[in-house]
């Protein structure tokens, strides 16, 4: 069966090493490339559709977290607070909604402001209980694609709407493919904030939202805050998980005293729209190796490109080659070492979706003949128009190694 845990060991993408601490895996090289690629084109996606990116640490004093409902209704999925002294406690955050709640309230806010859309890739912990962890599919540090859309309330349902148009792009684009829809109810017997009206309001806003989607109700599954729409994938063994959600919050923006001015000036209580796209880049990934077998579309392939000179002869034309392809924006390597057939099978074992082979009249003519990671070989042709090529189809977001016939 695949799993995400041997395939990140054979394509070195990730290491759990015990010693650092059971859910804290660290990102080596490889698997460090293939999320930036993931997290430049999210951060330009959100960059397009008008949010404005943060940085917030991943920790704070106990009275934010005290403030923001967390330490009262989420504290046993959070690590115990550090003591610096009597008064001074401070808590690894288990959301960012509290720091982007400040973020909002650090200077006054107009209507004209909104929607005011607040976006962070950012750092926060999870004290998950050791047995339930495993690889990247459930981590104790997490970094979360996430954003918070602060609005008038009669913004709300088409925030949400565009919000879903997002999620569909970004899936489309790293093939995530969604197991379903679900929203997220409040059930019995859990604690939640906010008055039965706010809950009812919140409620009706996601389903005009979600109208014409086929979804499933989940009772039980809301956040503490208010109700959501979570869009579920299921892994290579079958688990179901939540990789992109929307949720609506009218409890934040009154524990924080948040208000805007309004066209009448008077002051008025924004709604806040927790969302995240593609959720954490540990859970995305876990999920991006099983559903692509470790053979990433070409963008965010670790290594796009392995130049293969046959002999020494040609080694001076790879390097030549390489340096040209990485002014290019590539991420390229040349591989010298062992038989030409070695060379390609490691290429292969490590999903490289392009090889460029370079013999000796390759090498005299300036070109290059580019095999695919299908084994299918190409005509030789002039290195320019091979970068060219490259280029255009990373460009494109391509999944398939060649432009349409
Ligand atoms: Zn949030």
């Amino acid at each position: 069966m695949i799993d995400h845990r041997k395939l990140g060991r054979e394509l070195d993408l990730f290491v759990s090493d015990p010693l650092a601490g059971a859910g804290l895996p660290i990102w080596l090289p490889a698997g460090a490339a293939a999320r930036h690629a993931v997290e430049e084109y999210v951060r330009e996606l959100e960059r397009r559709s008008g949010h404005q990116h943060v940085y917030s640490p991943p920790l704070g004093k106990r009275e934010l977290f005290e403030l923001s409902g967390h330490l009262g209704y989420f504290a046993d999925d959070m690590f115990p607070p550090m003591r610096l002294s009597a008064d001074d406690e401070f808590v690894l955050r288990p959301a960012l909604c509290p720091h982007h709640a400040l973020v909002f309230r650090a200077r006054g806010r107009s209507y004209r402001e909104l929607p005011l859309r607040i976006a962070e890739l950012g750092g926060m912990y999870r004290s998950e209980r050791s047995g339930v962890l495993g690889g990247l599919s459930r981590v104790r540090a997490i970094s979360l694609n996430d954003a918070h859309t602060f609005c008038a309330p009669d913004q709300v349902g088409e925030e949400v709407v565009e919000i879903l148009g997002l999620i569909r792009a970004a899936h489309a684009a790293l093939g995530v493919r969604p197991a379903g829809f679900r929203l997220s109810l409040r059930g019995p017997g859990e604690k939640y904030v906010g008055d039965d009206a706010q809950w009812a309001r919140a409620e009706e806003l996601l389903r005009a939202a979600l109208a014409g989607v086929a979804y499933v109700e989940a009772p039980g599954e809301a956040a503490f805050y208010g109700p959501k729409i979570d869009i579920q994938i299921v892994d290579a063994a079958g688990r179901e998980s939540t990789i992109s959600t929307i949720q609506l919050d009218f409890d934040k923006p009154e524990r924080f005293d948040l208000s805007y001015t309004d066209s009448d000036g008077s002051r008025r209580r924004p709604v806040m729209v927790h969302r995240s796209l593609v959720g954490s880049m540990e859970r995305l990934f876990a999920y991006l190796i099983e559903v692509h077998e470790g053979a990433f579309p070409a963008w965010y392939a670790p290594v796009q490109l392995v130049l293969l000179p046959v002999d020494d002869g040609q080694a001076g034309a790879a390097a030549d080659l390489a340096r040209r392809a990485v002014d290019a924006g590539l991420r390229v390597e040349v591989d010298v070492a062992g038989s030409l057939g070695a060379r390609v099978r490691d290429a292969a074992r490590r999903r490289v979706p392009y090889l460029g082979v370079l013999g000796a009249r390759e090498a005299a003519e300036g070109a290059v003949s580019l095999r695919l990671r299908n084994g299918r070989t190409l005509p030789q042709m002039p290195a320019p128009a091979a970068l060219t090529l490259l280029s255009e189809q990373v460009a494109a977001r391509a999944h398939d190694p060649l432009p349409p016939a």
